[in-house]
């Protein structure tokens, strides 16, 4: 990817050039998403009452992603921007920091929990204000957790047009009972698999969320960090190698966006196999994750399909 760095006094320009007045086409308030499932989140609760642009393109990398001076033109521009936030839009932040709009980070609303390292836990954080290890961004993968966003959207949108009020509470509400049934549907899938293969390998530190929400340990990851934008030592892959064969891991699972090459090698190595999810991304309007709730059903299947039988 050879997306361009933005320096400061470029949006500065920018922002003298323009007149941010956060509204889009027809008077819609102009609304940012950052990753394509916080868009369709979005989408699902403001409608046509809103003008939505989701900033990253399918397929990108939400950890990775750069932006280009065109995209900070349009955050400029947003009455507000919908991130994740807990760190995932890390190549994002140093923009997001520039540009003068209100940043609504989603994660901020949810239960976090906290990753100390690979030598260290992953569980929940006890408001221990001692606390130095990172947060974990990953909250969209427990539906349960998407469900507190539904209250910020609906508020913040609220915010914006409030004319519009009963119309995005309406359409939160019943996301929410969207939201409830994939909840249990994945609980009686996750029924299926054995107990002693509810055991989950990634690329890097995705399904913490999912595993502490459904059940499932998760053993490692290829890249045992909670980012991307970062590369397994010899030690630490030959300790996945030791721990997937130890365990009889059936399945790594590997988000579409990353290059799989080094989950390929270790699956090569072990005698396992890869199974792709959609993790970080929706797929194109026709793939088999188009929505968030198709994602997560799309997902779910993949894994039950990989560790059950
Ligand atoms: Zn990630």
């Amino acid at each position: 990817m050879s997306h361009q760095r933005i320096s400061a006094g470029f949006v500065v320009g920018a922002l003298g050039a323009l007149l941010a007045l956060g509204l889009g086409a027809v008077g819609r308030p102009l609304v940012v998403a950052t990753a394509s499932f916080v868009g369709d989140v979005v989408r699902q609760i403001g409608g046509d009452e809103i003008e939505l642009r989701v900033l990253f393109p399918l397929g990108a990398d939400p950890h990775s992603f750069e932006p280009t001076p065109a995209d900070g033109v349009l955050l400029a521009r947003a009455a507000v921007v919908f991130a994740v936030g807990a760190g995932l839009e890390e190549g994002l932040e140093p923009l997001l920091a520039t540009v003068p709009v209100r940043v609504v980070r989603l994660a901020e609303f949810v239960p976090l929990l906290a990753w100390d390292g690979p030598d260290g836990d992953h569980e929940d954080e006890d408001h221990d204000d001692e606390h130095h290890g990172e947060h974990d961004p990953h909250v969209w993968l427990d539906p349960t957790l998407v469900a507190r966003w539904t209250d910020v959207i609906r508020d913040v949108l609220t915010g914006l047009a409030p004319q519009h009020a009963d119309a995005f509470a309406a359409r939160a509400s019943a996301y929410r009972e969207a939201l409830a049934e994939l909840d249990r549907w994945i609980a009686d899938q996750v029924r299926r698999v054995p107990e002693e293969h509810r055991v989950l390998v990634s690329d890097h530190r995705v399904l913490g969320y999912f595993a502490h929400r459904y059940g499932f340990r998760v053993a490692g990851a290829v890249v045992p960090g909670l980012s991307t934008l970062a590369e397994p030592t010899a030690r630490e892959l030959g300790e996945l190698v030791d721990t997937v064969r130890d365990l009889g891991v059936r399945a790594i699972f590997v988000a579409t966006t990353v290059n799989p090459q080094i989950a390929q090698q270790v699956a090569r190595d072990t005698g396992t196999r890869i199974v792709y999810l959609y993790t970080h991304s929706l797929s194109d309007p026709g793939g088999p994750a188009a929505t968030y709730l198709d994602l997560m059903r799309y997902n779910v299947t993949a894994i039950v399909g990989a560790l059950g039988e």
